[in-house]
């Protein structure tokens, strides 16, 4: 058995009623970083100005809230102006919102007097929960599992449903953080469903119920929730040591101290002198272990962001059982987003917030009390009889593509198939023009170049299928304003070998000695060719061919191009992996020529807002200032024999990570967030009147 710990990070306004300090005129700020600089005015914030993150700052292109009190604010937008920084008001004045939260009293044994309509203080949270227990004695067992340092008793609540099938435990943990208040809200709410569940008319609110044993600690930090009741709405930590207190979920036994924490005492994030220093922490830990052996699930609810954050917070790769976390965060974002359409954001911490944390109670239960051996993935290659359909639920074949595209061909009258030439092994090169409007500029997609790589030309025909159906009026607009050609698979040999043979093969199939096949095609074009990254070595993956266009899929491509070469304006190649937007050149690394800042503006902005569906991040510049450098690749070729507007290389999904074998259900999800990017590179080129 093995826990899965995922945190739940809610989005709602923090909130107040209380007495001492007061926010008044205090304006909360949204500033997203889209240059190093800005990241470092973030992190230097504290030192200038009486600011408090809501929202810290972590990567470029992830938002960053906070607060800045009234006597900071025209100094703190100053400053941000000339940094050429933007940022947004979001509150003006945050006291007022506070104001607006309503704290409710609870009457003793009238269950109804407690709601989710209200939040309630730490007395009328316990007595509810007394009341419950009494309600259900048989269900419901109420207990301390220890002291915090003001005294206050920190609760657990047992569910095990009568005729209940429980064979596992789940933990759930509220009001880590005081001001979280939603927090404590949610799991009170998650007790109430749990105990009602028999008289549900949910049949899978029944099977949960029933299916484990629960323990829920709703308040696991009570000093730090009352004083964010009576002293100041946006305290976070303890109260051990008054103003010090210490960050409770930076203070569990996990990469203790190593990042994401602060050892200043006035710090919102200090850690404490050691791991478990803290009574509540150290409580948590104990109880946690008792519960140790038939644990499932430890989840973790704190607001705000709506992120879904699985281990480990310390470190930017996925590793022990993530792809499976994934993939029940991927189910449960889905069925939240059916209800009243909040989008959740899910991935680690790095992937999520952009920052790693360590000390995080979750990622410390993970470590301890389960460690699943690496599950390889392994995924297969399902074979489809001839069809018209097309799925992106899985890698495509050339046969899945081809006849796709006939088919389109056939029906749509704004499809056409037009086919470049042969590769060695005599495959077709072919792909599909789209002309849905009268727009006689022409976009250029290619992908497929690399054998290994199906994630590319299974993305190209998931644009070709925005742009030929979508109704959506700025796709249709996209789709007129342009003719489209797309050219899903450059080298169809490689392609079909990798298939069926050598997973990893990436070259064309071309003998190049008695005992050498393949040039990489992604080397052979005609831009400074061979200088940087490639291979003389005829059996090295990244051979270069013996001169420029020496292979029959790259000559007949480029003469393709030269048919069209009038009405070339934007030319897009696509390659997995890497998560990179490469613009020309190659070789540059200072002093770029030509309209390389326009472009690389073009790419930045459009990169951010492919970061804006599921936090993808991309690093835009030349290969040399952000890969690897190497020349001979198509769209330089583009961009210096055509001189067209837009040239660049993507290199899709994902980091390394998976590689070429990326999990299939990241097609889709990379597909989406590509064709937002491409949207915004019209958008974008529009807006600064290039295009
Ligand atoms: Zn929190």
């Amino acid at each position: 058995m093995h826990a899965n710990t995922i945190y739940f990070i809610f989005f709602t306004f923090l909130i107040n009623f209380c007495c001492c300090i007061k926010y008044n005129n205090y304006t909360l700020y949204r500033g997203i970083p889209v240059e190093a600089s800005h990241l470092k005015f973030f992190e230097n914030l504290t030192s200038m100005f009486n600011v408090n993150f809501w929202r810290h700052p972590g990567l470029l292109y992830k938002p960053v809230d906070f607060i800045i009190s009234p006597d900071d604010k025209d100094l703190f937008v100053n400053r941000a102006n000339n940094l050429g920084l933007y940022v947004t008001t979001i509150m003006e004045d945050v006291q007022q919102a506070f104001d607006m939260q309503t704290v409710k009293t609870y009457i003793r044994r009238e269950m109804d007097s407690f709601d989710w309509n209200n939040f309630f203080r730490l007395g009328d949270i316990y007595e509810w929960l007394n009341d419950l227990a009494q309600v259900y004695p048989q269900e419901m067992e109420l207990h301390s599992i220890g002291k915090t340092h003001e005294n206050r008793d920190i609760m657990a609540v047992k569910i095990l449903l009568r005729g209940s099938r429980a064979r596992s435990k789940v933990i759930v943990e509220g009001g880590i953080h005081a001001r979280e208040w939603i927090s404590p809200a949610f799991v009170t709410y998650l007790i109430s469903q749990i105990i009602h569940a028999p008289v549900s008319p949910d049949p899978n609110l029944k099977m949960i119920a029933n299916t484990y044993e629960w323990h829920f600690v709703p308040v696991l930090n009570p000093d730090g929730y009352e004083y964010s009741h009576t002293e100041d709405r946006l305290w976070r930590k303890n109260r051990h040591g008054g103003q010090a207190g210490v960050d409770l979920n930076r203070n569990f036994g996990h990469s203790f101290g190593t990042v994401g924490v602060s050892w200043r005492k006035n710090a919102q994030t200090y850690c404490g002198p050691f791991a478990f220093s803290e009574k509540e922490s150290s409580a948590m830990a104990k109880f946690v272990r008792s519960h140790g052996q038939s644990l499932e699930y430890y989840l973790a609810f704190h607001s705000y962001g709506q992120y879904m954050i699985v281990p480990y917070a310390d470190r930017k790769d996925h590793v022990d059982n993530y792809d499976e976390l994934m993939k029940m965060c991927l189910q449960a974002k889905k069925r939240i987003a059916a209800k009243y359409n909040t989008q959740y954001t899910i991935g680690t911490a790095y992937d999520t917030v952009g920052y790693m944390t360590s000390g995080v109670s979750g990622c410390w239960v993970k470590q301890e009390f389960r460690v699943p051996a690496f599950d390889a993935q392994l995924y297969s290659r399902k074979k489809r009889s001839t069809s018209n359909e097309i799925y992106w639920t899985n890698y495509q074949t050339i046969e899945d593509i081809y006849n796709w595209f006939n088919h389109l061909a056939s029906t749509q009258s704004s499809v056409s198939t037009f086919t470049v030439g042969r590769s060695h092994e005599g495959r077709n090169i072919t792909g599909i023009k789209i002309t849905r409007g009268s727009g006689t500029r022409a976009f250029f997609l290619q992908a497929g170049e690399l054998g290994a790589d199906w994630l590319s030309p299974t993305i190209v025909t998931y644009i070709a299928n925005q742009l030929i159906h979508s109704n959506d009026p700025e796709i249709k607009a996209a789709a007129e304003d342009f003719t489209w050609y797309i050219l899903p698979l450059v080298n169809p040999d490689g392609f079909q070998f990798s298939q069926d043979y050598v997973r990893t093969w990436v070259k064309n199939r071309r003998p190049t000695s008695s005992s050498t096949i393949g040039v990489n095609l992604s080397r052979n074009w005609n831009a400074h060719w061979g200088i940087n990254g490639a291979s003389f070595s005829m059996a090295a993956n990244n051979y270069a061919g013996h001169g420029p266009f020496s292979e029959a899929e790259t000559r007949a491509v480029s003469e393709f191009m030269d048919t069209i070469r009038s009405s070339l304006t934007g030319f897009l190649s696509f390659r997995s992996f890497g998560q990179r937007l490469l613009v020309p050149y190659a070789q540059y690394s200072v002093n770029p020529s030509g309209n390389y800042n326009s472009v690389v503006t073009i790419g930045r902005r459009a990169m951010g807002s492919l970061a804006v569906r599921y936090n993808t991040q991309y690093l835009v510049g030349t290969s040399t200032m952000v890969h690897d450098g190497a020349t001979g690749a198509i769209a330089d070729w583009v961009k210096f024999r055509y001189n067209a507007t837009i040239a660049a290389t993507y290199l899709l999904r994902d980091t390394g990570f998976h590689g070429y074998a990326l999990p299939v259900t990241q097609i889709i999800p990379s597909g989406e967030e590509t064709f937002d990017s491409l949207l915004a590179i019209i958008r974008e080129a529009r807006f600064i009147n290039v295009l």
